[in-house]
């Protein structure tokens, strides 16, 4: 192992160069095939034999979702300065958890405090979690514990069925916070669903002020979405904020990637009255464009946090404000020296312009789209996503044939089955958008 020490920056330096300089000629994605069979343990090859069967074995089947054709979910990449900090991370290994040994968690509220600049969060305090899921977990644990202050138990210690009959209500809530409710102990069938507008994924607010009065003065969690995955809707985000003054109710914001519309100019009125939620959960790793593993989730109610999440101990020291105490987690990497570097490398500018291109480039697919025959656009473009079908070509086949130049993955929107499109990569180029075109019309290979 010591000699892999002196060996590692030559080895690994030189691996890495090679992946980010071929990353625009892998394949986007590749597609399921016959799995890669494990196999037991071999003797120890080394850190140069270990890299080379890594490269020979399963580089070949990983996806090209860093690169600039990778539309698929929501799938930001990663800018030069987020994988300096990402590397770093490793190299340093902290264990941001407490105060007692090092800065590192100073950064990382130094990192919070940027973006809650950037995104309009001026009253709330953050903390870094591993992504949206979390971030959505840990805004409804907090939630949970303020209906039982306004109940008068301690959820924290008397255990949710303290709480008795609990109402969850959203339009058009991601996946996770379904998961979110599971784990939380809430329970998935506690979510109600209240109608959308006509036509649209953003809440009917009327509807959903009539469902908080036929609870009659219990109160509830409201779950609002800025930036839906399908059509990228928002929430009317100060209409329901301001139903509080009628109606008790904890306001969640899942602003995933909808938050980062704050730095557009021409579309932050997306998000006006996201400093009014009580919760907001905002990713990294898709729109800021760090590696994996980085979310935040911002609060105004750092006392119900703490008494959800503080993990006291005589080796911990005494009650604190170290993020141990903040999220589900303890132990864990430093996960926003990442987020650090970006904002401090790029800035306010430099991520701006991420945004704007990513919003420009959906758009320019959806006129290519729109303007070429049997395709049509499943709803108008309004973000960084393009949801569309073709009248006669099945999802799963565009999917298939527009490999290996460009990624996009299957939807249903309104019982329609369709495709999506998400813009998020600072890779991204207007010629990328072409060629994906190309690649969705099914012109062969050579011609694209
Ligand atoms: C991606 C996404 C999530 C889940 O994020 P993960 O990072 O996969 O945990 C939650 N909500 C929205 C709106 C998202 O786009």
């Amino acid at each position: 192992m010591h000699d892999d020490l002196a060996r590692l920056p030559g080895l690994l330096s030189g691996h890495a160069a090679r992946l980010l300089a071929t990353l625009d000629g892998r394949p986007a994605a590749v597609p399921p095939g016959p799995r890669t069979p494990p196999r037991p343990l071999p003797p120890a090859a080394g850190l140069e034999g270990a890299l080379a069967e890594f490269a020979s074995r399963w580089e070949p089947g990983f996806a090209g979702s860093a690169g600039p054709r990778y539309f698929g979910f929501v799938t930001g990449g990663a800018t030069p300065a987020s994988v300096a900090g990402d590397w770093l991370t490793s190299v340093l290994d902290q264990n941001p958890a407490t105060r007692f040994d090092s800065s590192a968690p100073d950064l990382e509220e130094e990192a919070i405090g940027w973006l809650a600049e950037l995104l309009g969060l001026p009253s709330h305090t953050g903390a870094f979690v591993s992504g949206a899921t979390m971030s959505n977990t840990t805004g409804l644990a907090i939630a949970r514990e303020w209906l039982g202050e306004r109940a008068g138990v301690q959820v924290a210690d008397e255990g949710v069925a303290a709480l008795g009959e609990i109402t969850v209500l959203s339009a058009e809530p991601h996946s996770s916070v379904r998961k979110a409710l599971s784990m939380l102990g809430i329970g998935r069938r506690n979510l109600r669903i209240v109608p959308a507008l006509p036509g649209r994924e953003a809440a009917d607010v009327a509807a959903l002020e009539e469902a908080l009065a036929a609870l009659g003065g219990r109160p509830a969690i409201v779950v609002a979405s800025a930036g839906t995955v399908n059509t990228v809707d928002f929430d009317d985000l100060r209409a329901i904020a301001a139903l509080r003054e009628r109606h008790p109710f904890w306001l969640h914001v899942d602003a995933a990637f909808g938050a980062f519309a704050a730095l557009s100019p021409a579309h932050a009125d997306l998000v006006a009255g996201l400093d009014e939620a009580d919760s907001v959960c905002v990713d990294l790793h898709k729109w800021l464009n760090v590696p994996y593993d980085s979310a935040v989730q911002f609060s105004r109610r750092r006392d119900l946090q703490h008494r959800v999440f503080h993990n006291n101990a005589a080796y911990l020291g005494g009650p604190s404000e170290d993020p141990l105490h903040l999220t589900p987690e303890n132990s864990r990497r430093l996960r926003g020296l990442a987020a650090w570097c970006t904002l401090r490398a790029y800035g306010r500018e430099g991520h701006r312009a991420i945004v704007e291109r990513s919003i420009a480039q959906a758009h320019r697919l959806g006129e290519l789209l729109t303007a070429a025959p049997g395709w049509r656009l499943l709803a108008p473009v309004r973000l960084n996503v393009v949801c569309f079908t073709h009248d006669t070509r099945a999802p799963d086949d565009i999917i298939r044939d527009a490999l290996p130049e460009a990624f996009f993955t299957p939807t249903t929107l309104w019982g329609a089955p369709g495709l999506r499109a998400a813009f998020s990569n600072w890779r991204t180029t207007p010629d990328d958008v072409e060629r994906a075109f190309r690649a969705l019309s099914g012109y062969p290979a050579e011609a694209r």
